[in-house]
């Protein structure tokens, strides 16, 4: 069983994913690769030159797996709340967590299959997304979202950033203390 399974290997998810897996949870990121971000050329990300979203959506998997997140090609079609735990069905097959992040960008679907509460987007054509409490929590329990499909601003700083602090409430609900991930220049 995984502590955190992310739909999603975008700025959203793959943000969470470095952060949760830095942590020492042990993660897994499943994505169908359909990532707008791959269509994008960013001038506006703080920190990061011009980069080109392919490249930025690369560097972000690569940061998540030096820290032992597990990368996997798939497509979340439903969760279920089985209690203790959250049961998550892909096209190929089952996988169990204790936890779930959506980040799934403009893609609602699996959302709705599992009868999680959306609704209509507030960005330009975002028409429908998950409803989430202010700290990334969705109606399901243990089931989380962030960036894109969690309604916020569609670029990549915003949804990197929201991916982070969604990752951060989580990991602080885990470990049932507030969670501060600072590395210092030595
Ligand atoms: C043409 C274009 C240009 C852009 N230019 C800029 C720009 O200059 N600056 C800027 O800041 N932003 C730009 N953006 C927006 C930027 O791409 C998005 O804001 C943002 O980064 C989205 O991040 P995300 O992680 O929420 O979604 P995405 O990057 O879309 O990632 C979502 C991921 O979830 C996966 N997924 C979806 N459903 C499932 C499922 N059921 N199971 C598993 N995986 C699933 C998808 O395959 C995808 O990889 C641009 C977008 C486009 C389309």
């Amino acid at each position: 069983m995984y502590d955190i399974i992310i739909a999603g290997a975008g700025p959203a998810g793959a943000s969470a994913a470095l952060f949760t897996a830095k942590a020492g949870k042990k993660t897994l990121v499943l994505d169908s690769d359909q990532s707008m971000t791959r269509k994008a050329w960013v001038k506006n990300h703080y920190g990061a030159k011009e980069i080109s979203g392919p490249d930025l959506v690369e560097t972000g998997l690569e940061q998540m797996k030096k820290f032992d997140a597990v990368h996997q090609s798939g497509k979340v079609t439903k969760v279920e709340d089985a209690g203790d735990h959250v049961q998550v069905i892909t096209e190929d097959g089952e996988y169990q967590a204790s936890y779930v992040l959506l980040a799934t960008g403009t893609i609602a679907d699996a959302a709705e299959a599992s009868g999680i509460q959306t609704k209509e987007g507030s960005e330009p054509r975002i028409k429908k997304v998950v409803d989430i409490q202010e700290d990334g929590r969705t109606s399901m329990n243990r089931v989380w979202a962030a960036g894109t499909c969690a309604d916020k601003s569609v670029h990549t700083i915003v949804t990197a950033g929201h991916g982070a602090e969604v990752a951060i409430n989580i990991l602080s609900d885990m470990n049932g203390e507030r969670y501060v991930d600072h590395d210092v220049l030595k």
